[in-house]
Parts: structure tokens; C-alpha cells; sequence
């Protein structure tokens, strides 16, 4: 920020200025430094750079004057409000990645160790339950997969297995938004001397700070509602302990490679920026759109942790400052009713991913869920005539109208 001293006390103000430096050649914003290498004035700098005695940038994979921006504005709204032990406000590292699997990748390979085990919950986004149950195995690392909405089973698991090393959360979870609580299991697993990472993706940090527990990683897929306008892949991967990311986490990152690049950086910087405008119209939407779906004679129900019916509404209230814009509904028809909602949508577009300023609708059972058996698609809540939507940041009568003539009966 300009002018040091300034602490902006809202956390609309610090997702503008937060991370931002004055620019040497007078940019208003921070320049696209698309830049491989960064020169030394003579020998001497460069072999200061290198044994990190001056700071400075040396190579993009390392890291690069447009990430940075973006890593301390993430940095800071994790933070943001949130104390250390000594009182003083809470200081974090993140470490910009070039997807949200690369983050969750880099973050799990530099705390495990071939005989760990992880302890997570059965709904996942599908590429973090791939590496962990087929990619994982070959380093001997496996999964230990309960339900985590039930602490005691989670207290059971980890006291009946102690090569359990770490806990990996993720809350609102897709596509069934199940919710778990992350202060208690956090510190459920501290009792067994567990690490803890939480995919704080669905919420963003406008909603739901992990770092207020005992938790000590917290990845996001910036794509998303951090990005907000879909127009580049990244992820984060942010860290409570200073020394373990400055040191072990840094050095593993640069090794695997899985770097941002300095223009999807500026995308997310500008994107952040609105984040708090942006949630808090996609919440208000998301509600009412549960409310009128909850009503809707073509709908059996309503997954939306805003919904007292949810069985994640307490966590919710508790640890989110809004439920969020994420939900999914099941038809009464079942799969054909499905493909003819999607198909009848005007406005809300057909597509995977989610937290963009229009509304997304997918259909887990015939899209991103397709290859997992019915049986176990059953088990996990992903019906038949399950729909997933993102609720966007259009007008709401627009977004009811729209849903409400795709749900209609075809004459
Ligand atoms: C999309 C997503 C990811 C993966 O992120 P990419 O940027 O696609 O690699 C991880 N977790 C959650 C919750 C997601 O929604």
C-alpha cells in the first residue's frame, strides 16, 4: 500500500489496495511483468540474489513481481481481522500456483511421506479424490475416507490409525454443499499431532476465514469466485507457518514447477478486487433462488446450506458470514428431467466450474460425475436428476424466470 502506515479496517477496502506497490515507472496499476529472468548489475548481486542476502526476483518459475501482488492481497484477506497467539495481526505466505490442483498437489507432496496417511471426507472435488486415491498409492501415501460431518467417526479413524499425518478438509463441499466444521475437527486432529489443509475454494475469504482455527494450510482454486469472471486458471496455496513456506514449501514449489504466470496473475488481481461486492450479490441471489426453488412443484429438494432443511446450516452459521452461491436440487424426474431443464435454459449457461459473474448450471450425473458408478454416485447424494448451479450476480427476476420456464413441463 502508498502509504504504510493506513490499515484499511474493511475488508472491501483491503481486497482493493492490499499487495499493491507503487509502480517505479509511475503505472497506475501493477504491469504484466512478462518476464522470464530478472538481470543482475554485476556478478556480486546476482550471487547475493541467489543466497537470498539482498531480496529480489530471479527467475519466473521462482517467483515474479505480478504473483506477488496477488499473493499478498490473498495473504491479506485470509488474514484479514484474524490475531497470532502473541496478539499481533495474523501474517501469512501464499504462493501463487498455476491451478487449484497444482496447489493441492504441491501442498500434499511437501507434507507426506511415503507410509502417511490422509484423513478426508467422501465428497471431494473430483481432482483432489484422484490424486489422493489413484495418484498417491505409488509414493505409498493412501486415504482414509469417513464422514466427517460426524466428529466422533472422525475422532475413531484418526485413534485407530496413527500413520494418519494430516487432515484435508473442504467445506462447502461439491455438489451436495455438505458442510463440516472446521474448528472442531481442526482441532481434533492437533490432539493427534495432525497437520491441517482446508480448500476454502466454495467460500472464498470474504465468507470463511480456516486460518480463525487451528487450521494450517488453506488452498484455493483462484479460478473461481477469487478470479470471478472465468477468464483464466490458477490456485493458492497460503501458509500459517512463515518459516516452513519461506523455507521447505518454497523449495518444493520451485522444484515442481507449478508456477502462475504474470498475465493470469493480473486477471486475478483484478478480479479480487470486487471480491466483496461480487459474494455478496451472488449470496443474495443464491438465497432467494433457494427459497423459490424450495417452492417449485418440479423440484424434490434443495441442497443450500442457507436452507434450515440443510444439514450443514448450523456449521454454517457458525462459520460462514453467508451461506454462499453455491446449491444444487434434485428433479422429481429424474435423469430426463435433467437433461430437459439443462436444455431449456435461455440465459443461465450450460457449464462446469462455477463462481463467474453468470449463472452456471451442470449436471453432475450425465457431466463431471459420469464416470463414477451409479451405486456409489447414489451413496454420495449425486442423484439421477441432480442439478448444480453457481449462482451469478444477473438480476433476480431474470435468473427466477429463466429457471422457471426450464422446469416447466414440455407441452
Ligand atoms: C475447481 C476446484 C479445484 C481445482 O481447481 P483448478 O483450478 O481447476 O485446478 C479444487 N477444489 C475445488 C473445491 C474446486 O472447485
Amino acid at each position: 500500500m502508498a502509504d504504510s502506515t493506513f490499515t484499511p479496517t474493511g475488508f472491501g477496502s483491503l481486497a482493493i489496495h492490499a499487495g499493491h506497490e507503487q509502480d517505479p515507472r509511475y503505472a497506475h496499476l501493477t504491469p504484466i511483468y512478462a518476464s522470464s529472468t530478472f538481470v543482475f548489475d554485476d556478478a556480486e548481486q546476482g550471487m547475493r540474489r541467489f543466497s537470498g542476502e539482498e531480496p529480489g526476483y530471479i527467475y519466473s518459475r521462482w517467483g515474479n513481481p505480478s504473483f506477488t501482488e496477488a499473493e499478498e492481497k490473498i495473504a491479506a484477506m485470509e488474514a484479514f481481522g484474524i490475531r497470532d497467539p502473541e496478539g499481533n495481526p495474523l501474517r501469512l505466505k501464499a504462493l501463487l500456483h498455476s491451478s487449484g490442483m497444482a496447489a493441492i498437489s504441491t501442498m500434499l507432496l511437501m507434507n507426506l511421506k511415503a507410509g502417511d496417511k490422509v484423513l478426508t471426507h467422501f465428497s471431494l472435488y473430483g481432482g483432489t479424490q484422484d490424486f489422493l486415491q489413484n495418484l498417491l498409492p505409488a509414493f505409498g501415501i493412501s486415504a482414509v475416507i469417513a464422514d466427517l460431518r460426524d466428529p466422533e467417526k472422525a475422532r475413531a479413524a484418526l485413534k485407530a490409525d496413527p500413520a494418519i499425518r494430516l487432515l484435508y478438509l473442504e467445506t462447502p463441499a461439491n455438489p451436495t454443499i455438505q458442510c463440516v466444521d472446521i474448528e472442531l475437527l481442526s482441532k481434533l486432529a492437533k490432539e493427534y499431532g495432525c497437520t491441517v489443509a482446508c480448500d476454502n475454494t466454495f467460500a472464498t475469504p470474504y465468507l470463511q476465514q480456516p486460518f480463525r482455527y487451528e487450521v494450517d494450510f488453506v488452498i484455493h482454486s483462484t479460478t473461481k469466485f477469487l478470479n470471478g469472471h472465468g477468464t483464466s486458471i490458477g490456485g493458492v496455496l497460503l501458509g500459517r507457518d512463515q518459516e516452513f513456506m519461506k523455507t521447505k514449501a518454497y523449495k518444493i514449489y520451485k522444484t515442481l514447477g507449478g508456477n502462475s504466470n504474470p498475465f493470469d496473475a493480473f486477471l486475478l488481481v483484478n478480479g479480487m478486487k470486487t471480491l466483496e461486492l461480487r459474494m455478496e450479490r451472488h449470496c443474495q441471489n443464491a438465497m432467494e433462488v433457494a427459497l423459490f426453488l424450495d417452492r417449485h412443484p418440479a423440484v424434490a429438494k434443495v441442497n443450500y446450506n442457507g436452507l434450515e432443511s440443510h444439514p450443514g446450516y448450523a456449521i454454517t452459521k457458525k462459520q460462514m458470514r453467508h451461506p454462499g452461491a453455491m446449491l444444487s436440487f434434485e428433479l422429481k424426474g429424474g435423469l430426463e428431467a435433467g437433461i430437459q431443464c439443462m436444455n431449456k435454459l435461455q440465459m443461465c449457461t450450460r457449464t462446469v466450474s462455477l463462481g463467474t459473474c453468470d449463472t452456471l448450471l451442470c449436471h453432475p450425473a450425465s457431466m463431471t460425475h459420469k464416470s463414477v458408478p451409479a451405486p456409489l454416485r447414489e451413496q454420495y447424494g449425486i442423484t439421477d436428476g441432480l442439478i448444480r448451479m453457481s449462482v451469478g450476480m444477473e438480476n433476480l427476476p431474470d435468473i427466477l424466470a429463466d429457471l422457471d420456464q426450464a422446469l416447466s413441463p414440455t407441452l
